[in-house]
């Protein structure tokens, strides 16, 4: 692992411009047991959904244009991307224009994940499944539960859901828009976005 795992992510952003998390210090949450998931959905240039996992300290990070399907029979591409401070978890708003990413964020689903990634027969950590390129997780989301493989390929990685308790052919996407946390959709934050923009400008005028 690199010295500062999160240069790439400090770099990428102003932050006298940008709400996103400046990284505190890094593995604020040792000693806690388990580990963080989250999806943000991001109003990007190109919609998409920002699945993260807490390793060692940071959010391990992946872009999937189609989002997260809980059906077996989907795989979704999940393109690498840098690695985020674990603050961002909590982070939900708008990414300002000229910005990296800019764009609308919510948190789609978060909870915590459990590694289930085995090689003949033994465990392998979150790191060595990574380098290996093949994670089995188990998710404790409030829309996302069960198993996920994700899988490194030529072209990206690939997320897929396991069969089992947590796999149904319902399109969450369509069916569960909202922020876990403020209930919000993305269009409901665009919507205050621009009401506080009418705002300030009737106060300076
Ligand atoms: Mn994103």
């Amino acid at each position: 692992m690199a010295l500062d795992p999160l240069m790439t992510y400090r770099k990428k952003r102003d932050f006298s411009a940008t709400a996103e998390p400046y990284p505190s210090s890094l593995s604020a949450r040792n000693g806690s047991k388990s580990n963080i998931f989250v999806v943000q959905k991001h109003d990007a240039r190109n919609l998409h959904y920002d699945f993260r996992l807490e390793v060692d300290g940071v959010l391990k990070s992946w872009a999937i244009p189609k989002g997260p399907s809980a059906d077996p029979s989907q795989k979704r591409l999940a393109i690498e991307t840098e690695d985020h401070p674990l603050e961002y978890a909590k982070f939900e708003g708008t990414i300002p224009k000229g910005q990296y990413g800019a764009g609308t964020v919510i948190i789609w689903d978060t909870g915590s994940y459990r590694n289930m990634t085995e090689k003949n027969g033994r465990n392998l950590s979150i790191p060595e499944a990574l380098e290996g390129g093949h994670i089995a997780v188990w998710l404790e989301g409030r829309k996302l539960t069960g198993g996920y493989a994700l899988t490194r390929t030529k072209r990206g990685w690939i997320l897929i859901k396991m069969k089992d308790e947590g796999a149904h052919s319902l399109d969450i996407l369509k069916a569960e828009p909202r922020s876990v946390i403020s209930g919000k959709t993305i269009e409901d934050l665009k919507e205050n976005e621009a009401n506080e923009d009418s705002n300030k400008r009737n106060l300076t005028n």
